[in-house]
């Protein structure tokens, strides 16, 4: 290594936690199982393809989200995410562009790739979605016991192996979960009527939520409780994929992004939160292809290690979709949470992945 370099490497600020940081506060919001196809090319021609799966009323679905082109179609599909997130962020994993963010930990499914996100390692340990509480820190926990962070960190959750895979007994913040919880999590408060509704309207599925309960808990943490950290889950995506039905997996897409966007409103109607919350948006795993592989993931379908991730916030540069972008790993996103917010993970758990200099505030080469 040269003296010069030396030299420069010693003055550079710390990755990630420059003094004119703005973010006081983040959100890591998810959608499990949601394609990067849809994200940046929008809805497939389903309709005209049999074999597809069931894709209901399919005169209202091309109604409402086919167009022309696949600007147009992801437009109509994500308005907030192109509308917005497009145009003061950032959105990675546009294959079409040169742009991959790759799931690392090889099983492409969902308590392996909630691990590798909120922990940042890719653990070879974790083989299967059974409720096993997490062995691995991840960086709400960490935060959580930051002294700026103590008492301001939630979690909003869809799944029923969550709270397993966050060990909220052992992370000690408050987790909502519509479902049973590990013994010593600490649960957090919501307004009767929902506990209520979520207790009856677990019609559908077994383990999972419908999102507009979660959305509605996250919006009542930010209200009261105010996090300057907080996961939120939805996950409608992946149980209508794997049903098969096209439709309602659009469908669910859709009322991701509206409740992204209504909680960015939210957060720039408030004082504590305006100029100085950044949202980090992704998913668990992606999908195999049209026209059949898209209902599933997993080991053997090598396409679902494909994901995407976009950013918004204050630290961030309005470079909108990203194109010939290095490889990025899913690990990468848990320092990136915490880099967001000034706080070093990565340094803290050296086998964590390091944050995305790019939308953390470092300065572009
Ligand atoms: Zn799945």
């Amino acid at each position: 290594m040269t003296r010069l370099l030396i030299i420069l490497l010693a003055c550079a600020p710390a990755l990630g936690f420059a003094a004119d940081r703005k973010t006081q506060n983040v959100f890591l919001i998810t959608a499990d199982g949601l394609r990067w196809q849809e994200v940046f090319r929008g809805a497939e021609d389903m309709p005209l393809n049999k074999e597809f799966g069931n894709f209901g009323n399919s005169n209202a679905i091309r109604k409402d989200f086919w167009r022309e082109t696949p600007e147009a179609r992801r437009e109509v599909l994500f308005p907030f995410i192109w509308g917005t997130v497009a145009k003061q962020g950032q959105l990675w994993g546009n294959r079409d562009k040169s742009s991959d963010v790759r799931v690392s930990n090889g099983r492409n499914f969902s308590y392996p790739g909630y691990n590798e996100f909120l922990t940042g390692y890719a653990d070879p340990k974790i083989d299967s979605n059974d409720k096993v509480l997490n062995t691995n820190t991840n960086v709400f926990e960490w935060l959580h016991a930051q002294r700026a962070f103590r008492g301001r960190v939630a979690a909003a959750i869809n799944w029923d192996v969550l709270p397993w895979i966050l060990n909220a007994p052992r992370a000690g913040f408050p987790v909502w979960s519509g479902f049973d919880v590990p013994a010593g999590t600490k649960r957090m408060e919501v307004p009767p009527a929902l506990t209520e509704m979520v207790e009856r309207g677990r019609t559908i599925w077994s383990g999972v939520l419908l999102d507009t309960f979660v959305g509605h808990a996250a919006k009542h943490a930010v209200r009261t409780i105010k996090p300057r950290a907080m996961y939120v889950s939805f996950g409608e995506t992946d149980d209508w994929a794997h049903e098969g039905n096209y439709e309602r997996y659009l469908r669910g897409a859709y009322e991701f992004d509206r409740f992204i966007g209504e909680l960015w409103a939210l957060c720039q109607s408030m004082s504590r939160y305006r100029g100085r919350t950044t949202f980090i948006i992704t998913v668990d795993h992606g999908r195999g292809p049209a026209p059949i592989a898209w209902k599933n993931h997993g080991k053997e379908i090598v396409d679902s290690a494909y994901m995407w991730f976009a950013v918004i916030g204050p630290d961030t540069a309005p470079l909108g979709e990203r194109s010939n972008t290095p490889l990025i790993k899913q690990a990468q996103i848990a320092a990136t949470v915490g880099a967001i917010v000034g706080q070093d993970f990565h340094s803290a758990f050296p086998q964590s992945a390091p944050p995305i200099a790019e939308v953390v505030g470092a300065k572009q080469p």
